[in-house]
C-alpha cells in the first residue's frame, strides 16, 4: 500500500484540515485532495455577513491556503473534479473516467443547500458557495427587493446584511417561530425579536405556495394567497448531507454518513469529517451530525490522525459550537439545544444576554448574545460535564 495515496474527497475545511492533518502528523506518502468545485478551498461563513456587505469583493481573502502554500503540503490537488462513486471492495473512488485507489479515504464532501420544489427562477438563490454568495450580492448592489425563504441562521444573516444596505427586506418563515429546532422555543422567540428591533418584517406559519415571474422572480406567493413583490428570492431552509454519490456503496447512510465515535465509516478504512458525517459525540451520548465550522475543523485533523493510526483510534468528542452575525451583534451557541429547563441571565431586549439550558442535571448548552469571552466559559464547563448547580454557582459568581 506504500504508493497508494490517502485520498479526502471535499476540499473544504474539513478536507484541507485532514491533507494538513495527515502532513502535521509525519505521513510523507502520497496523498490526494478531490473537490467539486474549481476553487481554492475557501471559508463560508464570511459568505452571508462581509462577503455580502456593500463594497466588498472578498472571494480571495476567504481561501484558506494559496495555491503555493497548498502544493507545500505536497497534495495531489484535483479540484473541479466531482468523486462519482465509492467501490468499498477494491478500495477506490471513481473520479470522471478514472478509478482512484486509497490506502485510506476520508470523506468530507459536506452539505448541499436544499432548494424549493420545481425549477428556479432566475432571481432565486440558495447560498452555499461563493458563486452564490456574488450572485446574491449583485442583487442587492442593485437594491434589489428581497425576501428571504426561511429565518435559520443563514437566512437571517442575509436578512441583516440586506437591512444594513436599506434594502426592503422580509423573511418567511414556515415555522410559528424560526430556530426551535436549534435554540429550543424561548429562545428562538428572543432572537426573533431582534429582526422586530431592526425593521426587518418577518412572517411566520406561512409557507411559500409559489414563486412567480416573467423570465425571473417577481413575487412570492405565500401559502395565505397574499403575495410579496421580490427581485432577489433567497432559499435558506436548511442542508442536506452530500452523500448522494455514496448512496449504491453500500456505506452505511442516514441523514449523513454514520460513524462511530473516533470518525469510521462502515467501511474498513474509511473515515468521515464534517458536515456530512454522522458520528456518536461521547461527552452527550447520542449520534449528531453538525453544520458549524469548528467541528468540522477539529473532525478534518481527527480523521486524518485516526485513519493513519487506525489501532489506537481516539474517539472524537465535542461541544458544538457556531456563532451567527446579525445587525453587527454576535450570537453564539455552545453544546445542545434541547433541554428540560432553558434560564435566561439578562434582559432579552437587552445588546447582551446569555442563556443556559438543562438537561437532567447537567449543564447541556448555552447561548449568548455579544459575550463571547463568557460563552467560551460555559463551553469548557459542558466540556467536564458539569452539574446544573456549578453552572449557576458559576453564573451568580
Ligand atoms: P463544505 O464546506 O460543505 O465542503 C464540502 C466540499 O466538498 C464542497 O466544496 C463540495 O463542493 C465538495 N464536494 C461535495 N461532493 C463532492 C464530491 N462528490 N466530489 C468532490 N467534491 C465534493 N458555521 C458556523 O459555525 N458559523 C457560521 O457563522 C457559519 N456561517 C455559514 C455561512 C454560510 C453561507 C454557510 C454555507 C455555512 C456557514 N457555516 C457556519 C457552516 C460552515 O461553513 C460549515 O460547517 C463548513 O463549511 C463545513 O465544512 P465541510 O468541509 O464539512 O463541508
Amino acid at each position: 500500500m506504500k504508493n497508494v495515496p490517502i485520498v479526502v474527497v471535499g476540499a473544504s475545511l474539513a478536507g484541507l484540515r485532514a491533507v494538513e492533518g495527515c502532513r502535521r502528523a509525519g505521513y510523507a506518502g502520497p496523498l490526494t485532495l478531490v473537490g467539486a468545485e474549481e476553487h481554492l478551498p475557501y471559508d463560508r461563513p464570511p459568505l452571508s455577513k462581509a462577503f455580502l456587505d456593500a463594497g466588498h469583493d472578498r472571494p480571495a481573502e476567504s481561501t484558506f491556503r494559496s495555491e503555493d502554500e497548498i502544493h507545500e503540503l505536497d497534495v495531489d490537488l484535483r479540484l473541479g473534479q466531482l468523486a462519482t462513486r465509492l467501490d468499498i471492495e477494491a478500495c477506490a473512488i471513481v473520479v470522471g473516467e478514472e478509478s482512484l485507489p486509497y490506502s485510506s479515504l476520508i470523506i468530507a464532501t459536506g452539505a448541499h443547500a436544499r432548494a424549493l420544489p420545481g425549477e428556479a427562477l432566475p432571481g432565486v438563490h440558495t447560498l452555499r458557495t461563493v458563486d452564490d454568495a456574488r450572485r446574491i450580492r449583485e442583487a442587492l448592489d442593485a437594491g434589489a427587493r428581497t425576501v428571504v425563504v426561511g429565518g435559520g441562521f443563514i437566512g437571517s444573516e442575509v436578512a441583516s446584511a440586506a437591512r444594513k444596505r436599506g434594502v426592503d427586506v422580509t423573511i418567511v418563515e414556515a415555522a410559528d417561530t424560526p430556530l426551535v429546532h436549534a435554540v429550543g422555543s424561548e429562545m428562538a422567540q428572543v432572537c426573533a425579536r431582534l429582526h422586530a428591533r431592526h425593521d426587518t418584517r418577518l412572517l411566520c406559519g406561512v409557507g411559500v405556495s409559489a414563486l412567480e415571474g416573467a423570465g425571473r422572480v417577481q413575487r412570492v406567493v405565500l401559502s395565505d394567497n397574499t403575495s410579496l413583490e421580490a427581485d432577489l428570492v433567497v432559499v435558506g431552509i436548511g442542508a442536506a448531507p452530500a452523500t448522494g454519490w455514496l448512496e449504491d456503496s453500500g456505506l452505511d447512510l442516514d441523514d449523513g454518513i454514520v460513524c462511530d465515535e473516533t470518525l469510521r465509516t462502515s467501511a474498513p478504512n474509511v473515515y468521515a469529517a464534517g458536515d456530512v458525517a454522522r458520528w456518536h459525540n461521547p461527552l452527550f451520548e447520542r449520534r449528531m451530525r453538525l453544520e458549524h465550522w469548528t467541528s468540522a475543523a477539529e473532525q478534518g485533523a481527527f480523521a486524518a490522525r485516526n485513519a493513519l493510526e487506525p489501532d489506537s483510534a481516539k474517539p472524537f468528542e465535542t461541544v458544538p459550537y457556531f456563532w451567527s452575525d446579525w445587525y453587527s451583534q454576535r450570537l453564539q451557541m455552545v453544546g445542545i439545544g434541547d433541554a428540560d429547563e432553558v434560564r435566561l441571565l439578562g434582559d432579552p431586549d437587552a445588546d447582551s444576554w446569555i442563556a443556559l439550558y438543562r438537561l437532567d442535571d447537567r449543564l447541556v448548552g448555552a447561548l449568548s448574545l455579544n459575550r463571547p469571552g463568557r460563552i467560551m466559559k460555559y463551553r469548557a464547563l459542558i466540556s467536564r460535564r458539569a452539574a446544573w448547580d456549578e453552572a449557576l454557582e458559576f453564573a451568580h459568581a
